[in-house]
């Protein structure tokens, strides 16, 4: 059995919905031709249809403002939306039903932002009642589309199948008491043949208050539904081919990459690899289930495959992600030599003053570390001032090339950074996992980088890639 899940633009109106369709359609008569393949699923699940859990979040906020007036216009068109798109239910006597929900939710959601704007405060449990909406609305709607498309389905409420911690708007999953549920809500219409629909990003504590799993929590719901029913694979379908080779807004001909390992998902989740969080999907991993990225809009391309391994025959580098807008800072110890407890002061600083630092290098007199938010260095420099002496380089940028091959081939990094060429080499590094080899290069000369390693390692034939995956600045 798979879990399929589609995200926000897979479920974003009445043609998306029907391209899902034709996918379940696909999984199920892909499934029933398996020798030895059981004919039981797929689960889907399903985000909000696009856009709605920031209208619905901006209606928290509007509510919170006192401003009724703003947040009941809100709620009108989103009415109104999901209205229109519960038109891909064909059948009437399905669809009624479905709006009669609909309907019953936005009157609940009106009185519910009444009362928040006499407040004029909406808690942590309000923000995750109203975010909740938009996936328990996406999900009763796909699932009568399905049944009307004779793909016969089953509403799953995932605030009775998922259970969490009472933490909103990042509730953490109980495994054990969601599996307990999974098996009362999700196996009966399983076992019955049906197609068991539920929405991402939605829970319940055990005592039946709405949770929320945090933003893009969607893959988390599929891959904590997958790890709990004990499913063979889980797909993510998305509006992307997959993970790229590289930023193809810097990179001519980036490629998808087939098949990475968890370990180098995570590498490149710092660049920003939009498609999906590796963190997201760790109870699969966990439980050794193959997740496979996949574009809803172009069913024919392959993907991304990520496992917990992957075969050491393929080519031994992923991906090279990047980021640009970092500032490097150089620290000198103003003592002879490092001092005992030099690095231990230093860091110091800069967690007094909220600042993540990225790649460090260091020698035995001075350390550079690089940051993306500068807003706090002149406090940082300041706060050195007393035992180091630093100077900011901005505008420099990060190249991190990633692949399990490094591990094995010695020879692998050394071969990498001779690849890069004359361009000059600000940081270099490299730690103990070896899963990655990460330099800090002029901004100015990231092209010119880029476009040589990637020539050099990944370019093999033209790619039909279209969007960026891995190496998007994050908040890009
Ligand atoms: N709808 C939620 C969000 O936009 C969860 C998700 O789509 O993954 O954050
Ligand atoms: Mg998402």
């Amino acid at each position: 059995m798979k879990v399929m899940k589609f995200g926000g633009t897979s479920v974003a109106d009445q043609p998306a919905i029907e391209r899902l369709i034709a996918l379940v359609r696909a999984e199920r008569q892909a499934e029933a031709q398996t020798e030895g393949g059981d004919a039981r699923g797929p689960v889907v699940v399903v985000s909000a249809l696009s856009g709605v859990t920031d209208r619905l979040l901006g209606v928290a906020a509007l509510a919170g403002s006192g401003d009724v007036e703003g947040a009941r216009t809100s709620l009108q068109d989103l009415r109104a939306r999901h209205i229109k798109v519960s038109e891909v239910i064909k059948d009437q006597s399905l669809r009624q039903p479905v709006v009669d929900s609909l309907n019953r939710e936005f009157d609940e959601l009106e009185r519910v932002v009444t009362a928040l704007a006499v407040l004029q405060e909406v808690s942590p449990r309000w923000l995750d009642a109203l975010a909740a909406t938009g996936e328990i609305l996406s999900s009763q709607i796909v699932a009568a589309a399905l049944t009307s498309h004779k793909l016969l389905a089953s509403y799953v409420d995932s605030r009775k199948a998922v259970v969490t911690d009472g933490e909103h708007t990042a509730a953490a999953p109980m495994f054990e008491e969601t599996t307990a549920a999974l098996m009362t809500h999700a196996d009966p219409p399983l076992a019955a043949g049906r197609i068991p629909v539920m929405g991402g990003f939605v829970g319940a504590t055990t005592s039946g208050v709405t949770t929320t799993l945090g933003r893009g929590g969607s893959d988390f719901s599929a891959a904590i539904v997958g790890a709990c029913l004990g499913a063979s694979e889980i797909q993510i379908w998305t509006d992307v081919d997959g993970m790229l080779t590289a930023d193809p807004r810097i990179v001519k001909n980036p490629q998808v990459v087939p098949h990475l390992s968890f370990a180098e998902a995570s590498e490149l989740a710092y660049f920003g690899a939009k498609v999906l969080h590796p963190a997201t999907i760790q109870p699969a991993v966990a439980r050794n289930i193959p997740v496979r990225i996949l574009n809803s809009h172009r069913a024919t391309a392959r993907g991304t495959l990520i496992t917990g391994e992957r075969p050491k025959a393929d080519r031994p580098l992923t991906a090279v992600a990047s980021k640009k807008g970092v500032t490097v800072v150089d620290i000198t110890s103003t003592r002879m030599l490092m001092a005992h407890g030099f690095l231990r002061r230093l860091f110091e600083v800069f967690e007094r003053f909220k600042t993540p630092v990225d790649v460090v290098t260091t020698s035995e007199v001075s350390v550079s570390v690089t940051i993306d938010d500068a807003r706090r260095l002149l406090s940082i420099i300041e706060g050195l001032s007393g035992f180091a002496h630093a100077e900011r380089e901005d505008q420099m940028a990060i190249v991190c090339v990633v692949g399990d091959g490094l591990h094995d081939d010695p020879q692998l990094a050394a071969n990498v950074l001779r690849s890069v060429g004359d361009v000059p080499l600000r940081m270099v590094s490299q730690a103990a996992s070896r899963r990655n080899i990460t330099f800090v290069i002029r901004e100015a000369d990231l092209p010119a980088a880029l476009g040589r390693v990637h020539e050099k390692f990944f370019a093999t034939q033209p790619s039909l890639a279209s969007r960026a995956t891995v190496g998007k600045p994050v908040g890009a």
